[in-house]
């Protein structure tokens, strides 16, 4: 997808600090982390959002929950942290790529505001 921001950041049009990268998922530092630890996991295939899940592109779903298992360990996490992803305007989606927000070292309310 051309216009696409995390397509870009993919391709490396656009700068990001980068975690991790294999071939079908890419990680990377959130521009405005909301907490001590906060990265973002996005399928390299553009993808619009969780709506947009089927049965043919789901296994990359699991395949980055593996990679966030072991990227929190990585960084320490201890095994506390948030997956969050947001879905439409309505949940707060700003970017219409996929993205799993990893979130960690801070104690985190519920429910989300
Ligand atoms: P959303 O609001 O769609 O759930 O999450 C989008 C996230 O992307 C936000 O947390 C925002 O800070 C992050 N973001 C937006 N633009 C950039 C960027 O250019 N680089 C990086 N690293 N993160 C970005
Ligand atoms: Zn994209």
């Amino acid at each position: 997808m051309n216009d696409c921001l995390f397509c870009k950041i993919i391709a490396g049009e656009i700068p990001s600090k980068k975690i991790y990268e294999d071939e079908s998922c890419f990680a990377f530092y959130d521009i405005d982390p909301q907490a001590p630890v906060h990265f973002l996991v996005i399928p390299k295939a553009h993808i619009t959002g969780a709506n947009e899940i089927t049965a043919e592109n789901c296994a990359v779903v699991g395949h980055i929950y593996a990679v966030i298992a072991q990227l929190t360990k990585k960084l320490d996490c201890k095994d506390d942290y948030r997956v969050v992803t947001n879905c439409g305007d309505l949940a707060g989606q700003t970017v219409k790529h996929l993205h799993f927000h990893v979130l960690a070292k801070r104690s985190l309310a519920w429910p989300p505001g």
